[in-house]
């Protein structure tokens, strides 16, 4: 992990503002995030796609999902195919699949909750994709955004756990669906 993280500074050191794929020095760090050996979604292993809006990675047919829900709600990006902007990268090296899982775990927008509350407008069935439109999605993908600036803005790059101390995005909101 502490190597992957100065691979990260390293990375991050670099002038430059787009990289032509996911920075390979970052992708070790990335792979490592808890969580991310598996399809934020579907739990499908080695996910190869991000929901970068979420932090998040996903597999090939849940991108499709999310790219159905319009950039304004998730934006879609290829780890190998696709440019990557500095920010993006952050978010992803900031975000992760068990801290979004955990999220919408409290937020009971997990199939498992689902089934438990009865909730009538999301449910077992869609809430795989609907719950990235809720007001709860909605204000993590915002504090992800947010986080994300602010990291890029203080400086070079410091690794995950030095990030982790300032402000990130809250798993504790309440549920406003
Ligand atoms: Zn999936």
């Amino acid at each position: 992990m502490a190597s992957a993280e100065l691979e990260a500074k390293r990375c991050h050191s670099e002038k430059i503002s787009s990289y032509p794929s996911f920075p390979p020095a970052c992708l070790a760090l990335l792979k490592s995030i808890e969580g991310n050996d598996r399809c934020i979604d579907c739990g499908g292993r080695d996910p190869q796609w991000a929901a970068v809006s979420f932090g998040a990675l996903v597999c090939l047919q849940c991108s499709g999902h999310h790219r159905s829900l319009g950039v304004q709600v998730s934006r879609v990006r290829s780890i190998e195919m696709d440019e990557w902007k500095l920010d993006e990268v952050i978010a992803m090296l900031e975000g992760g699949n068990e801290q979004l899982g955990t999220f919408f775990l409290r937020h009971a927008l997990t199939v498992e909750a689902c089934v438990v509350k009865k909730n009538k407008a999301i449910n077992k069935e869609n809430v795989m994709r609907l719950r990235y439109k809720t007001k709860a999605a909605q204000f993590y993908r915002q504090q992800m955004q947010l986080h994300a600036t602010s990291v890029l803005e203080s400086g070079p790059y410091r690794g995950r756990e030095m990030a982790r101390r300032k402000k990130r995005p809250s798993a504790t909101r309440r549920n406003s669906e």
